[in-house]
């Protein structure tokens, strides 16, 4: 259907109705002015009929019918009215517009026929001589109660045609004036109608456009300011609506980004809805690229496929572990749960991602630790129950055998002493650290370094191995003591363990770029390159029967590294084999507070 602006639907109703109403006045007001000016016609005609009566009636009594005739075209001129003298058979006597002789009888005119009865008569009929509508008056003159003759006047009758055909180029022009008033006028009140309704049109746009910020103005009527009123409050309501969605959507969408989780969601048809940017990661592919677009496309590892077609299947959550080798080989759990929309329907599945690669280490570590743990509590244990057997099966009796036995026993027992004691030390160091309660302060570390070369000075002696100790003076850092010392003698320790008889150990403490550098170097067997990276580690060795035989328990190293870790430093080693080693301990130079106060 086709569809008209509503000022156009307005404006040519609007005219009708106008016009219409215009046109109806003016018929009405023509009407009453018509009736009334015929009938003052009339009374005016009847006046000049009883005048002429009058003025006649004295040449009618003479029967001089020239001199009738010509008084009749006087007055007829005069009055500019047809003046007619009729004797009582209807012949004409005379008149003032015509030839008596020349006119039929009129004594069937109706007027003619009631004046003849002595009354007044009158007719408003067309005229037969001259076919036009016209008034006539006749007044009958009498003598004796008889009538004489008829004096008729005539008057043509005013009529619209004549009137339309007289003034027709007014009458056209102050038609064409008042269309084009109306038209107008027509047009402002269709207008004012429209107006308000075009400007909430264009508000409603705006607002269909999201500019909901923007008010509409209230018009004149109240109608219209209602509804205005109603648009802008439903456009507030709307503008907080989608403010708080939207808040809500950008706090859904930072908690999505920034999880450590990586988080899938598909469609029914495995198509990604959404991924965030952990997920991405795991996969090496970037979000716009993986949006909207097919699992099989974006992501290439069959396990996820296959999960993913699971967990759609499936009506409840699922579990499965899974293998990424790129970007690097990386162990992934996956948690999927169907998704479902307001009315229950399957719409796709959510797969979350953890990262449990370092789990897994830390799992596998844990048990490594136990097993390593467990074995080496074992040798000793094992080694003391079969001496302790044999001792009880008779070996008593021999006092030599039982002596060295015994010393045997002793030892194991040293052995599972040193090894429960750096365990506990470790586990200590590990422990705290990992909660900050170990208590660090600002002081020198020769004193420190002293004390270690002086514990560990014993073994070397029996061992005629020289510690040497050369540290830069005033040298500080924020350290514990106790747990320093316990590190640097650990160092010792192994240093003075692994080196041959008669050679010198160097411990050096020295400032290089900011740090304090603890190092001890010897000149024993040395460690080859394959090792070095998992020196540090609990229960490695690199020789174990070795280690083992020199009392080592495999956890020095270990303490050391977890006691400088606390310190906030690094340790590192360089060794050359049957050369010897440096083991360094690099901590964080602190600043002493008067060079602090100085400095500012
Ligand atoms: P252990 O109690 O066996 O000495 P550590 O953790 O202290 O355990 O040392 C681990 C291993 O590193 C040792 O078994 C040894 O093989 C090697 N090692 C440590 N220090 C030295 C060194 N100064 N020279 C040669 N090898 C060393």
């Amino acid at each position: 259907m086709a569809r008209r602006p509503l000022i156009w639907q307005l404006f040519p109703l609007f005219m009708l109705v106008s016009l219409g109403c215009l046109l109806s006045a003016g018929i009405y007001a023509s009407q009453t002015l018509k009736r009334a000016y015929l009938s003052r016609s009339m009374a005016d005609l009847e006046s000049r009929a009883r005048l002429f009566h009058e003025l006649l009636a004295e040449p009618i009594r003479q029967g001089d019918r020239d001199a009738l005739q010509s008084r009749c075209a006087e007055l007829g001129k005069a009055s500019a009215t047809r003046v007619t003298v009729i004797d009582p058979a209807g012949a004409v006597i005379a008149d003032s517009d015509a030839d008596p002789e020349t006119l039929e009888n009129h004594k069937g005119r109706p007027e003619v026929r009631a004046a003849l009865t002595g009354e007044l008569g009158m007719s408003d009929r067309y005229s037969v001589s001259t076919g036009k509508p016209t008034m006539y008056v006749a007044v009958p003159l009498t003598e004796n109660g008889k009538v004489v003759a008829l004096v008729r006047v005539a008057l043509p009758k005013f009529t619209y045609r004549g009137l339309l055909v007289d003034n027709a180029v007014q009458i056209g022009v102050g038609f064409l004036l008042v269309v084009g008033l109306v038209a107008l006028l027509s047009l402002a009140a269709a207008r004012r109608i429209t107006d308000p309704i075009e400007s909430l049109r264009q508000g409603a746009e705006r607002f269909a456009r999201g500019e909901l910020v923007a008010r509409l103005r209230s018009s004149d009527s109240t109608e219209m300011t209602h509804l205005a009123d109603a648009m802008n409050s439903m456009a507030t309501q709307l503008d907080e609506r989608i403010r708080a969605a939207e808040n809500q959507r950008n706090e859904l969408e930072a908690v999505f980004a920034s999880m450590v989780e990586g988080v899938l969601a598909v469609d029914t048809n495995e198509r990604i809805i959404n991924i965030n940017t952990a997920a991405c990661a795991m996969f090496d592919v970037a979000r716009e690229r993986a949006l909207g677009r097919s699992l099989h496309e974006v992501m290439r590892n069959a396990e996820l496929h296959e999960f993913v077609e699971t967990t759609l299947r499936s009506r409840g959550p699922c579990e499965a572990e899974i293998v990424l080798l790129h970007p690097g080989e990386q162990h992934v759990r996956l948690h999927g749960a169907p998704l479902t929309d307001a009315a229950r329907r399957n719409i796709g599945c959510v797969v979350v991602l953890h990262d449990v690669t370092t789990l897994n280490r830390l799992e596998a570590a844990r048990r490594d630790f136990v097993a390593n743990v467990s074995h080496e509590l074992k040798t000793p244990i094992t080694s003391i129950k079969g001496y302790v057997e044999t001792l009880l099966d008779g070996a008593l009796e021999d006092h030599d055998a039982a002596r060295r036995f015994l010393a045997t026993i002793g030892k194991q027992a040293a052995r599972l002493d040193a090894l429960i004691e750096d365990l506990l030390k470790l586990s200590r160091v590990e422990q705290e650290g990992d909660r900050g309660g170990i208590e660090l302060h600002d002081g020198t570390i020769q004193d420190i370094l002293e004390l270690a070369v002086q514990t560990c000075g014993v073994r070397a002696l029996a061992k005629d191995v020289r510690i040497l100790l050369k540290a830069e003076p005033d040298l500080r850092v924020r350290r514990n003591p106790e747990l320093l010392q316990t590190a640097v003698e650990n160092l010792l320790d192994n240093a003075v363990k692994y080196s041959p008889e008669g050679t010198d150990v160097h411990v050096t403490a020295s400032r290089v770029n900011g740090s304090v550098v603890i190092s001890v170097h010897d000149q024993g067997c040395g460690i080859e390159r394959q090792h070095l990276p998992r020196i540090f580690e609990r229960f490695y060795r690199v020789d174990k029967a070795r280690s083992r035989k020199l009392g080592g328990t495999g956890l020095g190293l270990a303490i050391v590294k977890h006691v400088v870790r606390v310190h906030g430093g690094q340790t590192s080693v360089e060794s050359v084999p049957q050369k010897g080693s440096t083991f360094s301990i690099h901590l964080p130079e602190s600043i002493p507070v008067r060079q602090q106060l100085n400095v500012v």
